[in-house]
């Protein structure tokens, strides 16, 4: 299929006259930082937290004539350090507002973090998936990140969401830690899997600046060995598809028989709807929405993020409207992220251009380095290709033409 760059067809044709189908919710509080984190997020405090909750309602109100969700997520920060009646105030606003119905709804939640009654109240208000911030099972490796929970809390939050009836919990593990072993890591790896959670979610620490661990490092007090973090990614890939796990993006796993569009069936939707460069709204602060093309960035300040939504209006400080090949880029990198690459046909209908027309250099360079494979349907990466998709993303973006 042929299309002229520019045209109407690019992007999501009538965009506007469709509701946004995903919806993202940031908590912007923790217990404490950990030592790896550059998310948005700050100590919890009553009252704040208090003024968030009735800011965030407000936000929701004022999206929601634009919103019929098919996924919802909860993210942070720590959503569950909500108490059960502030959790109470959100869902009774979603539930006003027509956005509790979605197919999948997840809520984020650190282990220390959690009761019974809380699961409870949110499972039986509609949320059916938890993502758990598990990181690591090993007690020193937990104190090296600067975690808030201990491993005996990982496996006790864990039946708790059993016992409130989810049915669907994904388990989020880190590897390449600064002092881990690879038999530390294996070991982290069984015992989570042992647990049976139906998706699970490993990324290799990343070193962002001012964060501690960044800090750290610069000054010398451990080296980052890439060989070993090399073994550890190969060793999660095998573990985890060897218990029938399907890997469907990078540093994700999930459980479940294979639909019509070749996924599992307990993959994150939400997160597919990401890599697929379809439109969500974000609310809260710091949240980064991408709706028709244009993407938006709230305050990432949380009194002024209710300064200003106590005014009645949205709190977005940032607003950048790609031209459409930049976008359509950004778009191809991050669908190749996922195993089962990028089908042509769905990547013209999502952004208006070819692959094969627009990347054909890079992607013969792509399968010239044995990271890439033609298929006649499809582009998608090879094992090794999934290994370096960040330099894969890089190498398509096209940041100055329109
Ligand atoms: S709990 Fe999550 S969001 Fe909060 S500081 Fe730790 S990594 Fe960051």
């Amino acid at each position: 299929m042929s299309t002229t760059p520019g045209t109407p067809t690019h992007g999501e044709p009538g965009w506007s006259a469709r509701p946004v189908r995903h919806l993202y919710v940031h908590v912007p509080f923790c217990a404490s930082k950990c030592e790896y984190c550059a998310f948005y997020s700050e100590a919890s405090e009553g009252e704040l937290v208090n003024r968030y909750v009735r800011a965030l309602i407000t936000e929701l109100g004022i999206v929601a004539n634009e919103l019929a969700p098919e996924t919802v997520f909860f993210g942070g920060g720590t959503p569950t350090l909500l108490n059960c009646r502030q959790w109470e105030q959100v869902l009774d606003a979603l539930h006003r507002l027509g956005l509790d119905r979605p197919a999948e709804w997840t809520v984020e939640c650190n282990p220390a973090t959690l009761s019974l009654d809380k699961a409870r109240l949110l499972r039986e208000r509609g949320v059916n998936r938890v993502s758990m911030g598990v990181q690591s099972l090993d007690e020193d490796l937990l104190d090296r990140l600067g975690r808030v929970h201990s491993r005996d809390m990982a496996f006790r939050s864990y039946d708790i969401l059993r016992q409130a009836g989810f049915d669907n919990v994904n388990l989020d593990l880190m590897f390449a830690i600064p002092g881990q072993s690879l038999e530390t890591w294996q070991r982290t790896l069984t015992e989570a899997l042992a647990m049976q959670s139906e998706h699970l979610s490993s990324y290799e620490v990343i070193y962002e600046e001012d964060t501690p661990l960044y800090v750290q490092l610069k000054a010398g007090r451990f080296d980052v060995d890439e060989d070993l973090a090399c073994e550890m990614y190969d060793l999660l890939v095998s573990t985890a598809r060897d218990r029938g796990f399907q890997q469907y993006e990078v540093a994700n796993f999930a459980s479940g028989a294979v639909g019509a569009d070749g996924l599992a069936s307990r993959v994150c939707r939400h997160n597919v709807a990401y890599w697929r460069g379809r439109s969500f709204h974000a609310v809260g602060p710091s949240a980064s929405g991408f709706v028709g093309g244009v993407r938006t960035r709230n305050r990432a300040n949380t009194r002024l993020y209710c300064d200003t939504l106590e005014q009645g209006e949205r709190a977005i400080d940032q607003r950048d409207e790609l031209p459409p090949l930049a976008r359509a880029a950004e778009i191809a990198g991050f669908g190749l992220r996922m195993n089962l690459g990028w089908p042509f046909a769905d990547f013209v209908a999502a952004t208006g251009f070819d692959l094969r027309e627009e990347w054909g250099d890079d992607l013969r360079w792509l399968v010239d380095q044995g990271w890439g494979e033609l298929l006649s349907d499809r582009f998608r990466l090879t094992d090794t290709g999934l290994r370096f998709a960040d330099q894969v993303i890089e190498r398509l973006l096209r940041p100055e033409q329109s």
